[in-house]
């Protein structure tokens, strides 16, 4: 229960004042999970259900929810960090990245790492009005690398799962990955249970460079939890609303195409309950005929 107490207190769901963390599942602890369910889009029940341990279990992104909300009603939504920073740049505005060159990974050539991030940054300028041109690593806004352990931001890295990375708010800049993760940009090759998507990951922590909090929304990029040899690399309709909130629209950008993916996909979990409905009715079905032989 105390191991539970520091998570809750590390992600913003625990105060410093109320951290004795001792064994007990008090008041205090309840409040703390009817909010992690609230934010994580769980089921509020305050107790610690299976959903919620698998939620608390999933490895995931290291910066904090403790980020407010959009708007007055707190529902379902995308967040920002406290006081709603973003990049101010006077218009066209481009901002530069680059890789530590003394903090990289032997598991991926530096071209691969090159070419996710390159598609990353492509999704989100892609929908606000910013683009992103890769520079000198000593001049760069956004400033990338791969860390391992305690590497001297007061947020330590903890090992293979857990935390995979973390980012910090505008206009800070340091984007850090975790060394330690099974990274990976292809699951065929990386037959590993514990591969990382470098990708999903990636797009995930440019939305926080952006001023992006976390997202209750499951399906959103900016939801903070991310399994294991799993791909969420599409920009969903709350992770675009909430960075253009930010930033703006890109000229080019229509939510049509969106709406059509996100439908079909609704559509196709929906097909996929019918089906499995229909196919629990002919089991049944065959059962009734088979007692009445
Ligand atoms: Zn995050
Ligand atoms: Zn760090």
């Amino acid at each position: 229960m105390s191991q539970l107490k520091k998570y809750f207190h590390r992600f913003g769901y625990l105060s410093e004042t109320t951290s004795n963390f001792t064994d007990t599942f008090d008041k205090q602890l309840e409040t703390a999970v009817k909010l992690y369910q609230k934010r994580l889009g769980l089921h509020v029940t305050g107790k610690l259900d299976s959903d919620t341990i698998s939620t608390i279990v999933a490895p995931r992104c290291g910066v904090s929810d403790n980020s407010s909300p959009h708007g007055l009603h707190v529902t379902r939504h995308y967040a920002y960090f406290n006081g709603k920073p973003r990049w101010v740049r006077a218009s066209p505005v481009t901002l530069t990245y680059a890789f530590s060159p003394y903090n990289m990974i032997d598991r991926l050539s530096v071209t691969e790492i090159r070419t996710v991030f390159n598609s990353a940054f492509n999704r989100w300028s892609s929908v606000i009005p910013v683009s992103f041109k890769e520079t000198q690593y000593e001049t760069a806004d956004i400033k990338i690398g791969f860390y391992r352990g305690d590497h001297g931001d007061g947020e330590p890295f903890d090992g293979v799962l857990g935390v995979l990375g973390h980012a910090f708010s505008p206009e800070n800049g340091r984007f850090h990955l975790d060394a330690a993760e099974m990274w990976s940009v292809d699951f065929e090759r990386d037959t590993s249970k514990v591969a990382v998507d470098l990708e999903s990951v990636a797009t995930h922590e440019i939305g926080h460079v952006l001023g992006l909090g976390h997202s209750s929304i499951k399906e959103a990029v900016m939801y903070p939890s991310l399994s294991p040899r799993k791909k969420k690399v599409d920009l969903r309709i709350d992770d675009v609303e909430g960075v253009q909130a930010l930033y703006g629209s890109n000229p080019n950008f229509t939510f049509g195409s969106l709406l059509q993916s996100e439908n079909s996909f609704n559509h196709a979990i929906g097909s996929e309950t019918a089906f499995s409905k229909s196919l629990l009715s002919l089991v049944i079905g065959l059962l009734i005929l088979f007692l009445c032989d």
